[in-house]
């Protein structure tokens, strides 16, 4: 198991900007300053830990709004924290296939690529699993929950 690597960020802003603009959506100065701040992020994160993060800052008020556009886009992903908080990470076609380790005392999202060999085992309990349901299954998500390290400390 390893943390992800993040993607190259010259050819993330390419990507990005290439989805926004067939929805007409401008990639302006805001929106590439938090696709690069979730594309060096090692897991999903709330407004408000982007928001002390982002350097120039920019206001919460425009930081919301930035978030559900590229939300809106497709470009970035919603899910909640282990306490309910919204995150914002990006999205798979951007990122890549990958699964969260979550923390159900502090709540923070951590992003682990659990390697082929599991990645093979998961997918055919998934499709198993779908397939008894009568679902053909077109992808998976799948959070890990436990106690991260410094909350054991
Ligand atoms: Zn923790
Ligand atoms: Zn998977």
């Amino acid at each position: 198991m390893t943390t992800m690597p993040g993607p190259v960020l010259g050819d993330l802003d390419a990507r990005v900007a290439q989805r926004l603009a067939t929805g007409g959506v401008r990639y302006t100065k805001g929106r590439r300053l938090v696709v690069r701040a979730l594309g060096r992020a090692g897991g999903p994160r709330s407004a408000a830990e982007l928001h002390g993060r982002l350097r120039p800052g920019i206001p919460l008020s425009s930081l919301y709004r930035t978030l559900t556009v590229l939300a809106d886009a497709g470009v970035l992903a919603r899910s909640h924290d282990g306490h309910g908080v919204a995150l914002f990470e990006l999205a798979e076609w951007l990122r890549g296939h990958h699964h969260h380790l979550v923390c159900v005392e502090c709540g923070r999202v951590e992003d682990v690529d659990v390697g082929d060999e599991h990645e093979r085992t998961l997918t055919g309990v998934v499709l198993a699993v779908g397939a008894a349901g009568d679902l053909e299954v077109t992808g998976h998500r799948i959070d890990i929950e436990g106690v991260c390290g410094a909350c054991r400390a």
